[in-house]
């Protein structure tokens, strides 16, 4: 195949496949990204005193699931199934200090305002959410969508973010299984550029529909769509995105999401040994009432390959896989694992 140029569905972005050869997933020398040490990580339990108070925690209690949280002047909450707190380095923060002034003719910053959280997937250091029981799966996606309505109700926050990095490649500088959420008053540009697409009449719906019907479609359940993006950034990159289109997943039904996200992480983790990854949730801008024709969706890409000068200087990526090989492999995994 000769190198082909791909726009993205929504963004101003270019893919160059350039597949020198048929690179298949084992071509791909990759560690796995967990790590079975734990004695100094200071997320497991017992070491709840390291972290700051926790702003949320889900517990068991009487067979029922319970909300609550750490309170100033008592012992931290133990116990826990699902533990979130704020990060101790955080990009954004809701309590600011006077910024200093630079002199004239030199630009002036604006505080990073908002929340920067880190949600403690699971007391089992390793047991990242897709490769937990079914159960746990979806407590860590009602927390992750508890913290996001939180959050929603700070009138300065105008766009919430959770992420997960997985391994060290991919920017966890932790390895206990955990998603971190962004919440900021700032709208990110890839995020203000997909509203502006939405808002245009642009159809994440018809995206999908279509993509299902192609040699890039990993998975359908009956809420849900994966397929490789066709002008995925990074090899192996897909995407999540639910048939039905609406701004924001708060309230959403988690069982058929978390069967998606097991089923096509799960696939990711065996084709590839447990690759690095980030995950994104691309969520509407605030207020949702206010761009009620955004389409959220999840975003995959793993960690398989450096952006180096032409992709940091062109914002345009060189992938050596393209999303029709991918899908073809994943999706023989999610068939071979269900
Ligand atoms: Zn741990
Ligand atoms: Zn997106």
């Amino acid at each position: 195949m000769s190198p082909e140029i791909r726009r993205d569905y929504l963004l101003e972005r270019y893919a160059i496949f350039a597949p020198s050869r048929g690179r298949r997933p084992s071509d791909f020398k990759v560690v796995s990204a967990s790590e079975q040490d734990n004695s100094r990580c200071p997320f497991c339990p017992g070491k709840e005193d390291q972290t700051p108070m926790a702003t949320y925690v889900l517990l068991e209690e009487d067979g029922k699931i319970k909300v609550t949280r750490d309170e100033e002047g008592k012992a931290r909450v133990t116990g826990w199934l699902v533990r979130a707190f704020p990060n101790l380095y955080p990009a954004f923060s809701s309590e600011l200090s006077q910024l200093t002034v630079p002199p004239e003719g030199v630009p002036v910053p604006e505080s990073a305002y908002g929340y920067h959280e880190v949600l403690v997937e699971s007391p089992i250091h390793n047991q990242h959410f897709w490769l937990a029981p079914e159960r746990q799966t979806q407590l860590v996606l009602r927390a992750v969508l508890d913290r996001v309505e939180s959050f929603s109700k700070d009138g300065k926050v105008r766009a919430i973010m959770p992420f997960r990095n997985h391994g060290r490649e991919a920017g966890a500088s932790l390895s206990h299984a955990h998603t971190q959420i962004v919440a900021s008053s700032f709208v990110p540009p890839i995020l203000a550029q997909e509203d502006q697409v939405f808002s245009s009449g642009r159809s994440l719906s018809s995206v999908a529909s279509k993509e299902e019907l192609s040699d890039r479609h990993i998975y359908s359940n009956d809420q849900y769509v994966a397929f490789a993006s066709w002008a995925g950034v990074t090899p192996y990159s897909f995407m999540i995105v639910p048939r039905q289109q609406s701004p924001t997943p708060v309230g959403i039904d988690l069982k058929p999401l978390s069967d998606v996200l097991r089923k096509t992480l799960g696939a990711l983790h065996d084709i590839l040994n447990d690759p690095p990854f980030n995950l994104v949730w691309h969520i509407s801008p605030l207020p949702w009432s206010e761009h009620p024709k955004f389409h959220w969706h999840i975003e995959v890409y793993p960690k398989l390959s450096i952006w180096a000068g032409y992709e940091l200087g062109s914002g345009t990526y060189i992938n050596v896989v393209t999303p029709e090989s991918a899908a073809q492999y994943l999706k023989a995994a999610v068939e071979k694992g269900s």
